[in-house]
């Protein structure tokens, strides 16, 4: 019995060194997966630090790209704007030498004229230097209009507002073209309520806005037939109305007439000078001024353009 229960003794103490040693083993192997688990904690957080970081550059890099495909598109915007710019330049030189040639030629054969006579009659100075004087008003027009389309067309129109009559500025542009009516027989009458007209604008741009309606009201007009300029005006704003007995203008060029370089069809516009550009300058100069320009006309019977200006002036800026 003693024997059995010594043998039993032992052999507890046997499994009981036994489960020390696994509890030992297993201890061990414990500390090992905690260190394990510890070292992956850690590539896991700098994994997450990488992966945050790669985001970052990746939305700093479609940034980038979004910047450089705006800067290509401005680039691009650019380069069409300067081929425009040469276009526009090309056509208007060509223009320039066209259309200056003929009042210079007719200014140079009627000096000839007062020079080769020795002194010249009394009415062929008064003819000659009509003409001359006439040619040269047409030559300082289409300067004008040049110079105007150029800063129109780098955005610097260029008002400098002004308080202003612009009864005066009217009978100014009348003036003007008296010569070119009466060697046309076209009679010019004004209709304008007594009295100044004051409104704030830049006279010399609207001047050369009648100008230009005048000058064309002018030379489409048949021999003989009248021109009206007929003003209406009220506390906020003067209308002006330059009524013509010419060709009209056929309905499908009526929206076209304010562009750029437009011209009728050669059927009207063949022995009619011109540049295409009065009406689109004075069009940008009347917008500039806050007003309206517009026309009305009707094949076989005339045109008549309207013009209103506010009193108060160009609006003022944002
Ligand atoms: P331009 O008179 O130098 O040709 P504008 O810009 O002043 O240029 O006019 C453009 C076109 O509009 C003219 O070529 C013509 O066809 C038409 N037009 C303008 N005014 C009149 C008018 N009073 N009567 C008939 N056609 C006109």
């Amino acid at each position: 019995m003693t024997d059995t229960l010594q043998t039993l003794v032992q052999a507890f103490d046997r499994m009981a060194a036994a489960y020390e040693l696994m509890a030992r083993r297993l201890a061990s192997q414990i500390e090992q997966l905690e260190a394990e688990r510890t070292g992956l904690r850690a590539q896991l957080a700098d994994f997450s630090r990488h992966q945050s970081a790669l985001l970052q550059s990746n939305q700093d890099l479609a940034r980038l790209t979004a910047d450089l495909s705006g800067q290509v598109a401005s680039l691009q915007h650019r380069a069409e704007e300067v081929t425009r710019q040469d276009q526009l330049k090309s056509e208007l030189l060509a223009t320039v030498s066209h259309e200056l040639r003929t009042p210079l030629t007719s200014i140079k054969g009627a000096l000839s004229v007062l020079l080769a006579e020795d002194p010249p009659a009394p009415e062929v100075r008064a003819e000659f230097l009509g003409i001359a004087h006439q040619n040269v008003e047409r030559v300082m027009r289409l300067i004008g209009n040049f110079l105007n389309l150029t800063r129109i067309e780098a955005g610097q129109i260029g008002i400098t507002p002004r308080s202003l009559d612009l009864a005066e500025v009217l009978a100014a542009a009348v003036g003007r073209m008296r010569g070119l009516a009466a060697e046309r027989r076209v009679s010019l009458d004004v209709e304008t309520p007594p009295g100044p007209l004051p409104l704030t604008g830049d006279p010399e741009m609207l001047e050369s806005v009648f100008s230009n309606l005048l000058d064309n009201a002018v030379k489409f007009s048949p021999e003989g037939a009248p021109v009206i300029v007929r003003v209406e005006a009220d506390v906020r704003a003067v209308t002006v109305h330059v009524r013509d007995r010419g060709p009209g203008i056929p309905p499908e060029e009526v929206p076209r007439v304010f562009e750029r370089f437009f011209r009728g069809s050669p059927a009207v516009t063949r022995r009619v000078p011109g540049t295409g550009l009065g009406l689109h300058i004075s069009k940008a100069i009347v917008q500039a001024h806050g007003g309206r320009i517009g026309v009305e006309s009707r094949i076989g019977e005339g045109s008549t353009f309207t013009v209103t200006l506010p009193r108060e002036g160009p609006p003022q800026p944002a």
